[in-house]
């Protein structure tokens, strides 16, 4: 028989805020346990959350750049459950009237053709702690750092039929809560993660099979292995004449096998009702008005005005666009140095080899963000040469060295007052009689190595161009 995998996803992405959804706690990634925690995130009794009105923008943002209807009258709920990461014993969460509903992401479908993933709803809710297992000391420990971190969770419909379908959709989606400014996506830091909804069916079947969940993937390669798994794990209970039991799987990815983690709860089993301690919140159209015409420009649209008008390559814009720390890092250079195509050169050429080389990528950027355009500025001026460029920007990509002190510290900087460079001009024509008779007889070659041994005397640190002046004035006089 011939299958058909159905995928839905539900991802979660904590957002960029600097503050936590209900309290004033900073959302940093990592810190000492239990150090960016207060009475309201720590769940003390007594205490009230107030809602942080970026939360609200953010999801705002989200909603209008995947198409979906923004609900004005919104409220959050509560969701009950006990869990040692949880120290409220619910979380707040929005059941009844998400915020967003019925848009969609356009993605290539498997058959090469553009395809709509609609999107069911998209909801404000906040982050949970981090249960720590200490093999050694054989406990469990808990660090609330994370608890409050404001999310979104992203629904989609049951629309994906392919492991590459859903790594196109998570890309798209990935890009679009990046070029927004809603969430750094760093999956290795959890603040983007995907739970995998799947089934299979008989092809041309119109009903769907009873589905299982992968939760809290973080890694696509992880989550196209286990896609292509799960699915094949289905098929094979169907061939045998068994049933696939709707549950939480858990997927290994060292291992390469997913296994059963508990049965799957529904709504009821969390007794959610509308939380009591928050107000319901009232979007204005004008408010959403005002994120609409204030949208950062969206990736197509970049790319879009890249070529056209700063005159890049498609496929060079490609490469940059592809990453928000490659845009940034463009956009900054060029605004430094004001020309975008060698911005653009350098970037393609110097950063993603050095990238490379480490085996990073671009989100590990972490030299200042204004260093490129320097050393660009400095070798257009002729300050510095391009090969001394090249080992002023590796400096710069490994030790976050500032480039001009670095130049002026280390004596990098290129000699081309004719004053200066002169008696040393002087002085190789003098030493080298027989190459000066040689190039004064007509051979060509001669002057190209006497340009070298000025090169070589001024130890590289003049302009080419200008020595070859300088000494084709002294040597046709
Ligand atoms: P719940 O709230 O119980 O998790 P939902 O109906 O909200 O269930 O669905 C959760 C996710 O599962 C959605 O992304 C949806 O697209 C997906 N989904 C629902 N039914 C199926 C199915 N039969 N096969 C694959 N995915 C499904
Ligand atoms: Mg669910
Ligand atoms: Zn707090």
């Amino acid at each position: 028989m011939n299958y058909e995998i159905v995928i839905g996803l539900e991802v979660h992405t904590e957002l960029s805020t600097k503050r936590k959804i209900f309290c004033n706690c900073t959302t940093q990634f990592g810190g000492e346990p239990n150090t960016h925690v207060c009475e309201i995130c720590s769940g003390m009794p007594g205490t009230l959350p107030v809602l942080n009105k970026k939360v609200v923008e953010y999801a705002i943002r989200t909603g209008i750049a995947t198409n979906c209807d923004i609900t004005t009258n919104n409220k959050f709920d509560r969701k009950n459950y006990f869990y040692p990461d949880l120290p409220k014993a619910y979380q707040i969460s929005q059941l009844y009237f998400p915020i967003c509903r019925n848009g969609h992401i356009d993605i290539i479908g498997k058959d090469g053709e553009e395809k709509q993933v609609r999107i069911h709803e998209i909801h404000m809710e906040e982050d949970a702690g981090k249960l720590i297992h200490d093999d050694w000391e054989d406990c469990t420990l808990v660090d609330y750092n994370r608890c409050g971190v404001p999310l979104l969770e992203i629904v989609s419909e049951p629309d994906m039929r392919s492991a590459e379908e859903v790594i196109d959709y998570l890309t798209k989606l990935r890009s679009i809560l990046q070029y927004t400014g809603v969430s750094d996506c760093k999956m290795q830091e959890g603040s983007l993660r995907a739970d995998v909804n799947l089934s299979v069916r008989e092809m041309g079947s119109k009903e769907f099979g009873t589905r299982t969940e992968m939760k809290n993937m973080n890694s696509f390669k992880a989550i196209a292995r286990a896609i292509e798994y799960e699915a094949q794990r289905q098929i094979d209970i169907i061939e045998e004449g068994g049933k696939v039991v709707q549950e939480t799987r858990r997927w290994d990815d060292a291992n390469g096998e997913s296994y059963a983690m508990r049965s799957k709860e529904d709504a009821q089993d969390y007794k959610y009702f509308p939380e009591p301690d928050l107000p319901p919140i009232i979007i204005g159209k004008e408010w959403i008005e005002s994120v609409k015409n204030n949208l950062p420009e969206l990736k197509d649209a970049k790319k879009k005005r890249y070529i056209e008008q700063l005159g890049l390559p498609e496929y060079d814009t490609g490469l940059i666009t592809d990453s928000i720390h490659l845009v940034r890092l463009f956009e900054k250079t060029s605004e430094i140095c004001k020309k975008p195509k060698i911005a653009a050169n350098w970037i393609l050429g110097e950063l993603l080899m050095r990238l490379n080389e480490s085996g990073k990528t671009p989100e590990d950027i972490d030299f200042d963000d204004s260093s490129l355009g320097k050393i660009i500025v400095m070798v257009e001026e002729g300050k510095i040469s391009r090969d001394t460029g090249k080992k002023v920007f590796k400096k710069v990509f490994e030790e976050n060295v500032d480039p001009e002190k670095y130049v002026a510290e280390n004596n990098l900087g290129l000699v081309s007052d004719t004053a200066t460079l002169k008696p040393v001009i002087e002085d190789v024509i003098a030493q080298n009689e027989k190459s000066v008779n040689e190039y004064k007889g007509g051979k060509q070659q001669a002057l190209q190595y006497l340009i070298g041994q000025c090169m070589r005397a001024l130890r590289g640190k003049a302009p080419a161009q200008e020595v070859q002046k300088i000494l084709k004035e002294l040597l046709d006089k």
